[in-house]
């Protein structure tokens, strides 16, 4: 069945839905993008993917196409439309279309960005029967550009990625520069050692993801260890357990790296619970 999209302050079925080809997200792959999960109909941590898309907005000196509350309105009326339970929310922002190509940015003024939103639909997305045998990643080397805090949508490098791990046979790849793990290709990488929880810290090297925020914070307040630094593969190879973080997969086991089992090669007990916590406490905080 035809979704019902949103391009540019209407609703349209998704065959009617047209961007210019003059569009900088299209030839510049400028533009940003927010993905936010609904589960039981309801958005998760919207309020942190709505302030994470206004620092991406203003760390590219774009324009905002509306005002939050607007956005909020308009993921609603989108889940609404579609009859979606669970699943996903894809919002992209982009300069817009100036008409012609050019590097110089356009003027905001007589180029309004581009908002478009989609919704995947995904029944049963936070019963994924990957949660309980975990996955496999493999190592490569992060050769993404240096603002990766700011989400845009230049993702060749990450779906290069992917399709490298899916070669493999594993599940995903972990990023690494100079040594140690930045992240996933589209999660936030953990390990854990002793009971202590090890990620790493922030700056511009890896993306803030929202669902690392609220999964350190129930961390913190289920009296868990918890340390923000780099660590190595070899030292995630040694470790009791490792775990990965997006609004999309929620906390999923990693139970091999690089062809190394970690422990007797099952999620271990902290990514199970902290999964188990942030679903809860997700699922009473949704709106
Ligand atoms: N890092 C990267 C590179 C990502 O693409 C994502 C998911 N978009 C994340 C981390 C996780 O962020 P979030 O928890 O906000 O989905």
């Amino acid at each position: 069945m035809s979704r019902t999209v949103y391009v540019n302050g209407e609703y349209l079925p998704e065959e009617d839905a047209k961007i210019s080809i003059f569009d900088r997200g299209f030839l510049m792959a400028d533009g940003v993008y927010e993905v936010t999960s609904v589960l039981d109909g309801k958005l998760i941590a919207f309020d942190g993917h709505a302030a994470r898309l206004t620092r991406s907005l203003s760390e590219l000196d774009m324009a905002a196409p509306v005002d939050m509350d607007e956005l909020l309105a308009i993921h609603r009326e989108l889940v609404k439309r579609n009859d979606i339970v669970d699943g996903l929310i894809y919002l992209q922002v982009t300069r817009g279309s100036p008409g012609d190509r050019d590097f110089v940015f356009p003027d905001p003024a007589t180029t309004p960005s581009t908002l478009v939103l989609f919704t995947q639909s995904k029944p049963g997305l936070a019963d994924n029967p990957a949660a309980k045998i975990g996955m496999s990643v493999i190592s490569i080397e992060d050769l993404r550009w240096g603002r990766r805090d700011i989400k845009t949508v230049q993702l060749l490098y990450p779906s290069m990625g992917k399709m490298m791990a899916q070669k493999a046979g594993a599940g995903d790849a972990w990023l690494v520069e100079d040594g140690v793990v930045t992240e996933g290709t589209s999660n936030n990488a953990y390990i854990v050692k002793n009971g202590k929880i090890i990620t790493r810290h922030l700056s511009n090297d890896i993306l803030h993801g929202i669902t690392r925020a609220a999964v350190l914070r129930y961390a913190k307040e289920a009296q868990m260890e918890v340390e923000e630094r780099a660590f190595s593969i070899a030292e995630a190879q040694d470790a009791d357990e490792a775990f990965v973080t997006s609004a999309s997969a929620f906390v999923m086991p990693v139970v091999e790296i690089d062809g190394v089992k970690l422990g007797d090669g099952k999620p271990g007990k902290v990514a199970l619970r902290l999964r188990e916590i942030y679903l809860d406490e997700s699922r009473k905080a949704a709106i």
